[in-house]
């Protein structure tokens, strides 16, 4: 709890509202705000709002008053809970990660590179030449994952179209020595199609017009980690063939005319084929070849091919154009991985190596219109609100275990049951989704909602929309609805089935496999099976999301976890609106009144003695000005009876636990009155 401060800018600690109600909660956010006072702790839990104007308060000032305190000494910031991430880090050798959510353009990834760049500014005092290039290759890769992950969407000139965690692995003496990246979810579509007023992803601005200044940012750090000349040729290429892909051939393959006729034209007149060729470093024949048809092997044995008809050629096109660039991402991702990985450590000789891990991943969403990629993202938050619960409370219990003090049980929503209901095995809407996805022949969209309205329709966070008898219209037809924790979502399933199954034609694997370009052949190693030696079904996009979902759960599950939660106060990029029901939605499903709840449920505060003790001697005429007890711990004690709020506190090892916050403001009110 930062102390420094009286009250005049609002609460520094939601804990110290007289009640925890969303009005009381709303009102403190917003006059922070106001005052430009955008961190607030509930307990060791930073919540930020984007303040949409360049603040004064992320120096090299501000970074040495952080340094190596503790919480409450200073006003809430990123930096202080980044400093503690590093000090459990470095003092009890803990891994810790720090956990950053909220919707789109709450300002993630601004505080994700302010973490980044404080603990930078932290190690490596002695600036070894070695530690200091695994720093700038650290942050320059922000600027790279930005180029090619980031797009202008309505909601954020800026915004993270992937997930990231990123781990940062240190030596014995606290410096960086390395780190890993994982990606998750990008949204690929976006390559093919954008909604009006949103861009592609930047890299392909930046290759040639409007972007030319970033275009050199991103080259001198790809240079800086590693990339060869030739490597960048071969993204740049990459990109190129992306736009010709998603540019020229829609209008060569829409002509009308006889389909056979048609493909005639495109070859002779396709300088889009051409340039793919030459950009790809295959020849134009199979180029063409892979757009307009297919190998398929028969019963028999027999391979033969078949012509797209119009639709599965733009269909596969756009399939290309959009695995294209995934696999370039993941590629680039890899190659980032493979220059940071730390090398030649060893634990004997260097003590244990250990992590602090960032994660900067899109929060819950609820739009107008839910699809495939809500479903997968609200997944996905439902997995991280449930190791929220789990490790606050965990690290609670640890320390009234620590402190000596008795436990008690706290009552919580338990999201478990929403989990189930999206992954569980045979039975959840993955599971379900898949098996559709499986099915031989023309499973629809809708055949697989029936399917889905049958196993599921008994299920309390499960709504099929034609039992809903307010929803008479055919169009619900098409929806379900689950309760999540944050609230009720309504998904439409249109495309849910071939979104989840993602099909790309083998012919296109195989013709990036045999290219020329090595970098290419190394991004398609699945292109190396012919058409007879491909039987297994790759997994399906919905599995092996929720795969990663897992084993990214598994590993902060492990970790000490920091938590920054990210409010957007207006949706016009406004430094001066505190727009009230926008934020209201957010504080209820980032579920930040269930945070206070949990904290309070037990004490609301605790402090060391000495601190407390430092704080409010004045308040007391045996500890002012100084005590002559035989310790800290009995003169906090003495102060305790003499304000009567002995019922209200329970006396730790080494610190005081105070049940209510009303009894911390008795306090408060009287030492102002003193000072
Ligand atoms: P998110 O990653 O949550 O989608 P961003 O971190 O990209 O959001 O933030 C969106 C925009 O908001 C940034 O481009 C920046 O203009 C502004 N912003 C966010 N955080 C801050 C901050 N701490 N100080 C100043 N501006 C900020
Ligand atoms: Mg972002």
């Amino acid at each position: 709890m930062a102390e420094l401060e009286g009250f005049e800018f609002g609460k520094s600690d939601f804990v110290l509202l007289d009640e925890v109600t969303m009005e009381q909660f709303l009102d403190n956010l917003k006059m922070r705000f106001e005052k430009g006072r955008i961190y607030t702790y509930i307990g060791e839990v930073v919540v930020s709002v984007n303040p949409y104007r360049q603040m004064d308060i992320y120096g090299k000032d501000a970074i040495d008053a952080y340094r190596g305190r503790e919480l409450y000494e200073n006003p809430p910031h990123l930096y202080a809970v980044a400093d503690a991430a590093y000090k459990a880090m470095k003092r009890r050798a803990k891994d810790t990660c720090i956990v950053i959510s909220g919707e789109s353009g709450a300002g993630k990834t601004e505080a994700s590179k302010y973490i980044m760049q404080y603990i930078a500014a932290i190690t490596n005092p002695s600036q070894r030449l070695e530690v200091e290039s695994v720093k700038n290759v650290l942050l320059k890769s922000n600027c790279v994952l930005e180029a090619f992950g980031n797009a202008k969407t309505n909601r954020n000139d800026n915004s993270s179209r992937f997930g990231k965690y990123m781990d940062i692995n240190f030596n014995f003496n606290g410096d960086p020595t390395g780190g890993h990246i994982n990606n998750y979810l990008l949204e690929k579509s976006r390559v093919v199609q954008q909604q009006e007023g949103e861009r592609n992803f930047h890299s392909f601005y930046q290759a040639s017009s409007d972007d030319r200044c970033c275009h050199k940012a991103v080259m001198s750090a790809l240079k800086v980690i590693g990339f060869t000349e030739a490597e960048i040729n071969s993204i740049y290429k990459i990109l190129s063939t992306i736009l010709h892909l998603v540019s020229y051939s829609s209008s060569a393959l829409t002509v009308g005319g006889a389909l056979e006729q048609e493909r005639q034209i495109f070859l002779s007149e396709g300088d889009a084929v051409q340039h793919i060729a030459e950009l790809t470093s295959t020849e134009p024949e199979s180029v063409n070849k892979a757009l307009l048809y297919r190998t398929v092997a028969t019963g028999g044995g027999e391979v033969i091919e078949k012509g797209h008809s119009e639709q599965e050629a733009s269909y596969g096109r756009d399939a290309f154009a959009k695995a294209l660039y995934e696999r370039l991402f993941g590629w680039i991702v890899g190659r980032i991985n493979s220059v940071i990985e730390v090398k030649d450590y060893n634990p004997a000789l260097h003590g244990k190596n250990t992590v602090i891990g960032v994660l900067d991943i899109y929060g819950f969403e609820i739009f107008d219109n839910n699809s495939f990629e809500q479903f997968c993202i609200n997944y996905c938050n439902e997995k991280l609100q449930q190791l929220f619960i789990e490790l606050i409370l965990k690290q609670e219990q640890a320390e009234y275990n620590r402190e000596g003090i008795t436990w008690q049980h706290i009552d919580y929503f338990n999201n478990q049951i929403i989990v189930d209901l999206v992954e569980q095995p045979h039975k959840g809407i993955i599971s379900i989704l898949d098996d559709a996805c499986l099915t031989a022949g023309k499973v629809t969209d809708t055949v697989c909602l029936d399917s889905m309205n049958q196993k599921l329709g008994q299920h309390a966070h499960y709504t099929s929309r034609k039992l809903c008898p307010t929803d008479k219209t055919m169009e619900f037809n098409r929806h379900f609805r689950i309760r999540h924790y944050a609230g009720d979502v309504t998904y439409s399933v249109e495309s849910f089935l071939d979104k989840n199954k993602d099909p790309l034609f083998q012919d296109f694997k195989r013709l990036m496999f045999n290219s020329l370009d090595p970098v290419l052949t190394e991004m398609w190693p699945d292109g190396k099976l012919s058409i007879t030696e491909v039987t297994k079904r790759p997994l399906t996009a919905a599995t092996l999301f929720k795969n990663s979902i897992i084993a990214l759960v598994d590993k902060l599950a492990c970790k000490e976890p920091y938590y920054v939660r990210c409010v957007k106060p207006n949706e016009v990029k406004s430094p001066m609106l505190f727009d009230e029901a926008r934020c209201r939605h957010q504080v209820a499903y980032l579920g930040l009144l269930e945070n206070v709840r949990v904290r309070r449920a037990g004490f609301a505060y605790r402090q060391p003695y000495e601190r407390f003790l430092q704080r409010y001697k004045m308040t007391c005429e045996y500890t002012w000005p100084n005590h002559l007890m035989s310790s800290d711990r009995e003169a906090v004690e003495a102060i305790v009876v003499q304000h009567g709020f002995e019922g209200d506190v329970a006396y730790g090892l080494t610190k005081l636990f105070v049940r209510t916050p009303r009894s911390l403001f008795t306090l408060e009110q009287e030492r102002a009155a003193l000072i």
